[in-house]
């Protein structure tokens, strides 16, 4: 057996330390160590030193035993020592930090259903302006025959009789420091604290049947990939009268061919000829909704945005709608006659030196990095 470690130093404080010291650094390591926390090997062993060491020296009497006799106290007979004999499982840790649940949970309390989570595919267009329709889940419910109980109509079942209907067992062991005691699930009735003799024909006992469920969704206008929405009560169905789950449906948006969506606003590529794009055009643009024209003025360079107003995706909080967004591309033509070759490059030899004032400094430029500058 190994030495016994100094229980001021186990939860790491002074021998001076106050009530309150002790507790923090109690909390602190309890639930650092605590088994359904840490799953390291020793994580219990460490839990139940800290655990011991807390016991004593939170306790004034214990304490000032301690500090005379330290981990042989002649009061409490030989190998006594301090140990946790009253010691009740991790159940009553659990508790007391996080209020509830653990260990102790009543098998027989009402219990929430699960929440169910549902990804659905629309389609751009869909998503910018909402969409209703009929969607098929399938969820677990309790069962119609028995009402969840499992127990066939007209029998009940009953408490089981390894736990008191408690679903816990106590296993109790004796230790070199003293009982130990910890509380498992009941293995005779795995937990549930009942056992249905009779079963019901429908559910098998469970309680639960699978069960198709169509569920009227309306998708708001202005939702985006990834969205999602809770219908309320719409998971699975809660255990002993407990209220169902939510059903969570995540949004997922196809791309479309031609636009693009940035939160709100809308962006796409409109490709120029350029001519076009020189002299100036009025073109036409289409946006979610229906055509717009847009006056692209002369000399518009590759690469330039315009804004259409309103044009965008309606806002899913609030009022109003994004912008539609249209970049202009220059497109160079690559199948040409030869008339448009010739006077092509009748353009060119006209053009020569002759260059606009916002292409001159672009092409002075590219001059420069030709010399090296
Ligand atoms: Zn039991
Ligand atoms: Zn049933």
């Amino acid at each position: 057996m190994a030495e016994k470690r100094d229980y001021y130093e186990v939860l790491g404080v002074g021998k001076s330390a106050s009530d309150d010291d002790i507790k923090k650094a109690y909390r602190k390591l309890a639930r650092q160590y605590h088994p359904d926390v840490n799953k390291a090997a020793d994580a219990e062993d460490k839990f139940k030193e800290v655990k011991e060491a807390y016991d004593v020296l939170s306790d004034s009497g214990k304490r000032a035993r301690y500090d005379q006799y330290g981990h042989v106290d002649p009061n409490q007979g030989m190998g006594g020592g301090f140990s946790g004999a009253d010691f009740g499982g991790f159940g009553d840790i659990f508790d007391m930090f996080f209020g509830g649940g653990g260990g102790r949970r009543d098998p027989n309390a009402p219990q929430r259903g699960n929440d169910l989570q549902y990804t659905m595919t629309i389609e751009f267009k869909e998503a910018v302006f909402g969409k209703e329709m009929d969607i098929t889940i399938p969820r677990t419910e309790n069962c119609d025959t028995c009402f969840g109980s499992g127990a066939r109509p007209g029998t009940k079942p009953e408490a089981c009789s390894v736990c008191h209907g408690t679903g816990q067992q106590e296993v109790v062991q004796n230790t070199p420091f003293g009982r130990m005691v910890n509380r498992r699930a009941c293995s005779n009735c795995a937990g549930k604290g009942q056992i249905i003799k009779d079963k019901c024909s429908t559910c098998q006992g469970s309680g639960k049947v699978k069960k198709q469920r169509k569920i009227h969704v309306r998708i708001p206008a202005g939702v985006d990939d990834g969205a999602q929405l809770r219908m309320t009560g719409e998971g699975e169905g809660g255990l002993r009268g407990g209220p169902a789950g939510d059903l969570y449906i995540v949004i997922r948006v196809k791309p479309h061919d031609f636009f693009e969506r940035e939160g709100d606003d809308i962006y796409c590529e409109v490709p120029l000829t350029f001519a076009q794009a020189a002299l100036g055009d009025e073109i036409e643009i289409p946006t979610l909704t229906e055509k717009v024209k847009l006056k692209v003025p002369a000399g518009t360079q590759t690469g330039t945005y315009f804004r259409l107003k309103g044009k965008g995706v309606p806002r899913l909080r609030g009022i109003g709608q994004g912008d539609q967004h249209i970049k202009v591309v220059v497109v160079t033509p690559s199948k040409l006659s030869e008339e448009q070759k010739d006077l092509l490059r009748q353009f060119a030899a006209m053009d020569g030196e002759h260059t606009h004032e916002n292409e001159q400094s672009f092409f002075d430029r590219m001059k420069r990095a030709f010399r090296g500058d």
